[in-house]
Order: structure tokens, then C-alpha cells, then sequence
């Protein structure tokens, strides 16, 4: 049996250095100026993809690390250089992953490398299931997928919304209802190829944080893509919708819910991402309250601001032990049976919001401008309460899991 540690191996501890020197010297200086132009920074990630960080083998070395730390790890260190910069970069994964989870060997060979393209002429992909009256609440979702069998296609039908890379994505991958009556398990997932008419990006928003990554809306309108679009295939997809059907007669509130429980595994690494953050404008706050002389001595000396230093180095390294703890679940096939999962990002997301506003206020009015960078890193901090489900939502799955109760 393997010894416990929380050490980290030679092998993790290179590949930790090596993306936190990309995230220090390539990542951070763009961070501002990304910020402001609120566009996607395509030269960075380029700069990503010349050196191995933005491509499928990178994410699948480190999700295939035996101990589970891999993607939390290198989640942390990017967004540790910026959260906005950062999801550009890691994104295209979320589409990937869809594909991953559900596409047969030839899809994953077709479509993943489209979605990066190569350094040279670098893509992205997004991943749409959020929809204007269907967010939290997956189940409402209306855009629709319907067969038609004589040309082997299906047609899509809808308005996405808050999509990652909606609209400036090679690949979409849209998740649409095929079967209205079955809630969450009546949706399947499909490739958008690059060009399909019918697909259009709607209003691109203005955010108040992350403001590097793009987000948008995606238009479908009878948007045609061949049968073997279909992640999975058509026998996989009427298979599970039988199996659906016949549970659905036996417990429809049960089915109807099931999609909140879904995402134990990915929710430690948005986690990682807020650990990242936090610890960012940690580090920020410290070196300030070290430097900074008032009344004579530096801030530090006074328990005021030092005990809150001390609270958010304890909070930070505590959701990190969470998001590790859920990680190394996933990987060793652990049974999430308290929503560890959810706990991970539920915790990790409120410090970075905590952390980062108190870094603000230890740098007093210097905190307060865009000449220092906690009050950016604040903006992008409210961001991992809101994405891959709200807190409220992190802990409805959580309350459900331990008591057993369809707590609404
Ligand atoms: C920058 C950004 C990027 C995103 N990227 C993507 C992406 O790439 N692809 C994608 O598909 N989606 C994406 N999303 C969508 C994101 O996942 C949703 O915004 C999120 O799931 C919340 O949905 P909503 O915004 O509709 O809020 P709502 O579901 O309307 O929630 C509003 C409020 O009500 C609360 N609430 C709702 N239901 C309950 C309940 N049952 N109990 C208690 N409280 C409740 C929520 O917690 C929240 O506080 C992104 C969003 C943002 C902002």
C-alpha cells in the first residue's frame, strides 16, 4: 500500500515550476492589458501552445497523473498568473472533456485536435449547455435536436447563452433535448463543425471579471450536422433513453434532479482555479503589508492586518486540502458519497471571493485602483461562485447527498 503524503514527486514538482514560470513571465505582464481590451488573447495563447500548455496531451498527462494532483496543480498555477488569460487557455477543455465523456474513438480522434489547431494557427472550442431560462436548472433547457432520418442528420434548434468561446470556436460541442419528457436524461450532446450555417454568435457580454475569456451567446437556427455529429452514436443515445423511459415510470422526480449530482469530478478543479487566485492576491497582500510603513513600521506589526493575513493563508491552504482530497477521489475511482466534489469548489470559490476583497483592504487605497492587481483579481474572484453551479447550488448537492432528502 502506497504511504500517505501530501508531498508533491519530482516529476509534479518540474511540471509545477515549469507552469508557474509561464504563468509568471508569460501570463501576468499580458494580465492588465488583456483586462482592459476585454478580447480574447490569442498571442499568449500561442505563446501556450509553442510550448506544449495549451494542447490535448498536456491535460491528458496530468489527468491521467496516478495521485489525482496533476490538473488541480496545474490549474492552481495558471490561474495563480491570471484568472481572464488563464480560461482562454484552458477553456477549449471543457469541450474536449464533453467529448471525452461521451464521443466514441473516432470522434475523439476527429474533433479534438480541430478544437486546438496547432501553434501556428491556434483554435478554440466551447462547450454549450446554459440557456437564457436554463441555468442552474438544466432540466428547462429547450434548445432541440431533431432527427431526420432520411438524410442521417439532426437539426439543432435554439439560443445558448454564457457559452466560453461561443462564437469563436472551431468546434462547439451544443447539448440539446431530444426526448422533452425525459428531463436532464433526455439531452444528448453534439459536434457543431467548423462552418456549419446556422450557427451564429448572439451578444458577446461585458463582465465584470475574467474579461480575457470570451463569453457569449450561440444562435442555432436549423443548424444541420451529420448523424455522426451524435457524440456517442445513435445506438448508445436510444439505448439510454430506454433505459431512461423505464425509470422515468418508476421515480420522474429522481430523474428529473440527477443532472445537479453529475459533476463531482470537474468541480475540484474550478477549485483549483479559485485556490490559484486567492492565493495570487495572498501573495500581493503580504509583500504590501511587509513594505508599507505607517505610524512609523510596517502595516504587519499590527495584529489588525496580520491575524487577516494569517486567515487567508489558513483558508487558502484548507481549500486546497479539499480540492487535493476531491481530486484524489476521482482519480482512485473514490465514491463521492458526501459531495466532496462539490465541497471542494463550494469552499475554494467563497476564499478566493473573501480573500482577494480583504486584499483590497490591506492595501487600502493602492488595493482600490488598476495600478495594483487585487482589485482585478477580486472581479475575477466572483466568478467561481457563479460557474460549474453556484454555491447555492454546491450546497443543495451537498445537504441532498448527506441527508438523503430532495431538500429544495
Ligand atoms: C463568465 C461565465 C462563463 C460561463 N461559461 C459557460 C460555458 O462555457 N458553458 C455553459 O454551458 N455555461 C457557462 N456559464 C453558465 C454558468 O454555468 C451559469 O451562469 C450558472 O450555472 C448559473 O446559472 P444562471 O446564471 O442562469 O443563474 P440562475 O440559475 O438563474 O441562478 C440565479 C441565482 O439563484 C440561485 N438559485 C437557483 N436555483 C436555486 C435553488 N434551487 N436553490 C437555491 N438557490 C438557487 C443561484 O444560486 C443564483 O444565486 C458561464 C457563466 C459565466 C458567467
Amino acid at each position: 500500500m502506497a504511504e500517505f503524503t501530501l508531498e508533491l514527486n519530482d516529476d509534479q514538482k518540474q511540471v509545477r515550476d515549469w507552469l508557474h514560470g509561464f504563468a509568471k513571465d508569460v501570463i501576468r505582464p499580458a494580465a492588465a492589458e488583456w483586462d482592459e481590451r476585454e478580447e480574447t488573447p490569442w498571442p499568449v495563447i500561442q505563446e501556450a501552445a509553442k510550448v506544449g500548455i495549451y494542447s490535448l496531451d498536456f491535460y491528458a498527462q496530468q489527468f491521467f497523473d496516478p495521485t489525482g494532483l496533476g490538473i488541480p496543480m496545474a490549474m492552481e498555477e495558471l490561474f495563480w498568473g491570471d484568472a481572464g488569460i488563464a480560461l482562454s487557455i484552458v477553456g477549449t477543455g471543457l469541450a474536449a472533456v464533453g467529448v471525452l465523456a461521451n464521443g466514441t474513438e473516432e470522434q475523439i480522434g476527429t474533433w479534438i485536435p480541430q478544437m486546438y489547431g496547432d501553434a501556428d494557427d491556434v483554435k478554440v472550442a466551447a462547450f454549450c449547455s446554459s440557456e437564457p431560462d436554463a441555468g442552474s436548472d438544466v432540466a428547462s433547457m429547450r434548445t432541440r435536436a431533431v432527427y431526420d432520418e432520411a438524410k442521417d442528420e439532426w437539426v439543432l434548434n435554439g439560443t445558448k447563452t454564457w457559452a466560453t468561446n461561443g462564437g469563436i470556436a472551431n468546434v462547439h460541442v451544443v447539448v440539446a433535448v431530444v426526448d422533452p419528457d425525459l428531463g436532464s436524461k433526455g439531452h444528448a450532446s453534439f459536434i457543431v463543425p467548423p462552418g456549419t450555417p446556422g450557427l451564429s454568435q448572439g451578444q458577446k457580454f461585458k463582465k465584470h471579471g475574467i474579461r480575457a475569456s470570451h463569453t457569449a451567446e450561440v444562435v442555432l437556427e436549423d443548424v444541420r450536422v451529420p448523424g455522426s455529429c451524435l457524440l456517442g452514436g445513435k445506438d448508445k443515445l436510444d439505448e439510454r433513453l430506454a433505459r431512461a423511459r423505464e425509470r422515468a415510470k418508476k421515480d420522474g422526480e429522481r430523474v428529473k434532479n440527477a443532472a445537479m449530482a453529475t459533476f463531482e469530478a470537474s468541480r475540484p478543479a474550478v477549485g483549483a482555479m479559485a485556490v490559484g487566485t486567492a492565493r495570487a492576491a495572498y501573495e500581493v497582500a503580504l509583500d504590501y503589508a511587509r513594505t508599507r510603513q505607517q505610524f512609523g513600521r510596517p502595516i504587519i506589526d499590527n495584529q489588525g492586518v496580520a491575524f487577516q493575513l494569517a486567515d487567508m493563508r489558513t483558508q487558502i491552504d484548507a481549500a486546497r486540502l479539499l480540492v487535493w482530497r476531491a481530486s484524489w477521489m476521482a482519480t482512485t475511482g473514490k465514491p463521492f458519497t458526501s459531495a466532496e466534489g462539490s465541497m471542494s469548489k463550494l469552499y475554494a470559490s467563497e476564499v478566493a471571493k473573501k480573500v482577494t476583497a480583504q486584499a483590497i483592504q490591506i492595501l487600502g487605497g493602492n488595493g482600490y485602483t488598476r495600478e495594483y492587481p487585487v482589485e482585478r483579481m477580486h472581479r475575477d474572484a466572483a466568478i467561481y461562485t457563479i460557474f460549474e453551479g453556484t454555491s447555492e447550488i454546491q450546497r443543495l448537492v451537498i445537504a441532498r447527498t448527506l441527508s438523503g432528502m430532495p431538500i429544495r
